[in-house]
């Protein structure tokens, strides 16, 4: 984000546009709505230019050629003359002097460009693309005006009323910001409630308000965030981030999911990586009773779903030991997520009739498993946490009869931008982790090939069928 947006205060500011054609007419359009003192200098003005200062005490017009020390005592700066080698010029010599310019279409020599707005003064729309994409920015502006019904400035000032009641019977921050997520829900259907009337605001107002004084107990919501992209969110999932107090998360949450959470919210990394426990699981109970305790919503956010190799039940444990109120919401598993990024079914009709979750490790190490079943040809595993115990698993494996020409297809950071596929065997599959870097987290999928590999019939199981 090279350009950041900001909405800056202009009143009692001065800001002084260079330019007084078409190019300046434009920025003026807007910058004439501001609380700004505008000086205009330029030779000549267009009519409409000369018509709005007549209107407006704020705009002044100097008909004159620019000085240097016309600069003293500004804000802004906007190089508008209808000449690029003299805006380029007047934009160098106000950047030394620490101003903040832009020039009329010269990307380049901008310090701050003006966003596409939807206006319903107070509340503001601002859209830009740092100049990659005019068109598009230009086009969702005109989106958004169709969805922001006129009467938005007005609803915005009645809220205004509203909160300055609300602060004074409801202390807490968090217990505010609750009540209005309860009024305008993120993620719903705003279009009726854009449309409130002020007497249906102060119903909606009133309702939440008798609503939350009786819901002061925390909770504790075990959420799956699934195994990294965004699209594989449940809306359950998003609705608890959206109104969470305190976001307990593991290391394998993607920064895409935590990106969407209540940016209020309290974030604590309980992150264990594999080898290294950084948070003991005692202490990740400990937390989630105490907060909720203390009357917060908590998300308990894991990668992928709770139950599935998350030890949930030991946080459940201690949640119930502790009287705390819970609720689990399932999330998509890494096992589903990467099954479905190589196109195989988990299971097949007339093939496999289970599919094993395995994991690599436990509390004693490496894993011990059926391995006389899962040598069987027909078996099928999706292994967890496998990529330490890969050689263990396949010697295991080879012990028990499996092939070596078994297909494994391992997918590392299903779903994510950076996922990656290695279509290999039980024999070769050591030496393809090592040689395609395969770092994790990673899924090993037993007897799964590539849909594509498999109908090529390069993989032995699948040629069969
Ligand atoms: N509850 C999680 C699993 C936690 S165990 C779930 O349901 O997916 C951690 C293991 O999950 C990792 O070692 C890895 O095997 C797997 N995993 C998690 N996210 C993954 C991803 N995006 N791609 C591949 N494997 C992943």
């Amino acid at each position: 984000m090279r350009f950041l947006p900001i909405f800056v205060d202009t009143a009692g500011k001065k800001i002084i546009v260079i330019g007084g054609g078409p190019a300046a007419e434009a920025k003026l359009r807007t910058l004439i709505k501001s609380d700004a003192d505008i000086t205009v200098i330029a030779p000549s003005v267009t009519t409409e230019i000369s018509r709005w200062a007549a209107a407006n005490s704020k705009l002044n017009i100097e008909e004159r050629e620019f000085d240097e020390s016309d600069l003293a005592g500004a804000s802004l700066l906007y190089a508008a003359t209808e000449n690029a080698a003299e805006n380029s010029r007047l934009a160098k010599l106000a950047k030394k002097r620490g101003l903040f310019v832009n020039a009329a279409d010269q990307k380049e020599d901008c310090s701050f460009y003006s966003p596409a707005i939807v206006d319903r003064s107070p509340l503001i729309v601002a859209i830009g693309s740092e100049g990659a994409a005019p068109g598009l920015a230009r086009a969702l502006k005109a989106d958004i005006e169709t969805r922001l019904p006129k009467s938005t400035g007005r609803l915005t000032r009645k809220i205004a009323e509203l909160r300055t009641k609300l602060s004074s019977i409801m202390p807490m921050f968090s217990d505010r910001q609750r009540l209005w997520a309860e009024i305008f829900p993120p993620n719903s259907d705003l279009s009726s409630r854009l449309n409130y009337s002020d007497a249906a605001l102060d119903q909606a107002y009133e309702a939440a308000l008798s609503g939350s004084a009786s819901e002061r107990t925390g909770k504790v919501s075990l959420v799956g965030a699934g195994p990294g992209s965004l699209d594989l969110l449940t809306i359950g999932a998003q609705r608890r981030l959206h109104s969470a107090d305190v976001i307990v998360y593991d290391r394998l949450v993607s920064q895409e999911v935590l990106d969407i959470a209540r940016r209020e919210a309290k974030y604590i990394y309980v992150g264990k990586s594999p080898g290294a426990h950084t948070t003991r699981q005692e202490e990740i109970n400990r937390i989630i009773v105490e907060e909720a305790k203390a009357g917060h919503k908590v998300v308990r956010l894991k990668g992928g779903d709770p139950l599935i190799f998350g030890r949930a039940d030991e946080e459940i444990d201690a949640l119930e030991a502790a009287g705390v109120d819970y609720e689990i919401v399932p999330g998509i598993t890494s096992a589903a997520a990467a099954a479905a990024s190589i196109g195989a079914s988990l299971t097949s009709r007339g093939h496999n009739k289970s599919v094993a979750l395995l994991t690599g490790h436990d509390t004693k190490g490496f894993a011990e498993q059926d391995w006389a079943s899962l040598a069987q040809p027909n078996a099928r595993a999706a292994v967890y946490m496998g990529l330490g115990a890969s050689r263990f698993i396949q010697g295991r494996l080879m012990l028990h009869g499996a092939s070596s020409e078994y297909p494994v297809t391992i997918v590392e950071n299903a779903s994510r931008e950076n996922e990656k596929i290695v279509e290999t065997t039980l024999g070769n599959m050591i030496e393809d982790i090592e040689k395609h870097d395969v770092l994790g987290p990673a899924i090993l999928l037993l007897g799964y090939a590539t849909r594509d590999a498999a109908m090529n019939g390069n993989l032995p199981l699948r040629a069969a069928l």
